[in-house]
């Protein structure tokens, strides 16, 4: 993966990691393989480490330009589920208009 700078993420577990069904986290990092890195260390988001410690397989399937506190605050309004292309209904970007409009999709 290309080192993208100043991004929001999106990372899908392969199951739930919780009892309340937790499957997606939404993230913003400067570096994001330096954090993903960490993340793998479980040196990262408690959740992450979690996961890595129940076994759960995960990874990034979407990246935003533009990233800040404030834009992943914003994504996370919409919810990991509806973002994410292996869960959401929308799968295709094209059908998130909304969504398109804030943010602006790198993959
Ligand atoms: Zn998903």
């Amino acid at each position: 993966m290309a080192d993208y700078e100043n991004v929001c993420y999106l990372i899908h577990f392969e199951r739930p990691i919780n009892k309340s069904g937790t499957q997606h986290y939404i993230g913003f990092a400067l570096h994001l393989n330096e954090r993903i890195a960490k993340h793998r260390a479980s040196k990262g988001a408690q959740i992450l480490r979690r996961a890595n410690a129940l076994g759960i397989r995960w990874e990034v399937v979407r990246v935003w330009r533009n990233g800040s506190r404030e834009a992943e605050l914003g994504l996370k309004q919409f919810g990991g589920k509806n973002l994410c292309p292996r869960c959401s209904k929308f799968r295709k970007v094209s059908a998130r208009p909304r969504e398109a409009r804030l943010f602006s999709l790198v993959r």
